[in-house]
């Protein structure tokens, strides 16, 4: 996608990001406004609109992105008390960044939604 997308140039490193761990397909970096005490974005490097076109489009990778996300939550620790993975979609849903991206939300009790 290029320089349109956010997401894309922060893969690119034209965008700091404070980066908690790349494969070689996925990146999982820190909100730069986090909700919970850990939220960390996971997204494919190859760029892709939202979830459903990267479930769709490439169900492998979005695999990988599930991966990445369940060792970033291992490492951060948050096994034992459990997290969220959250995927916004659409208008409807309120996503900003038209890259797909899991949000991990951990580290305390999210309640029953977490915007
Ligand atoms: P969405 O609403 O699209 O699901 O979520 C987009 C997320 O990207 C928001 O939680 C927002 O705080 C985060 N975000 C927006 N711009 C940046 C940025 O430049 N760097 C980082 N690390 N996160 C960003």
């Amino acid at each position: 996608m290029g320089t349109d997308c956010l997401f894309c140039r922060i893969v690119a490193g034209e965008i700091p990001a404070t980066i908690v761990r790349e494969t070689a397909t996925t990146l999982a970096f820190r909100d730069i406004d986090p909700k919970a005490p850990v939220h960390v974005l996971v997204i494919p490097k190859e760029h892709y609109a939202d979830v459903a076109t990267l479930a769709q489009g490439d169900p492998g990778l979005a695999g990988e992105v599930l991966a990445t996300a369940a060792v970033v939550a291992e490492e951060e620790g948050l096994l034992a008390d459990g997290f969220r993975l959250m995927f916004n979609t659409g208008s409807y849903a309120g996503q900003e960044v038209f890259h797909a991206h899991a949000h991990l939300f951990g580290g305390a009790p999210l309640g029953p939604m977490l915007a």
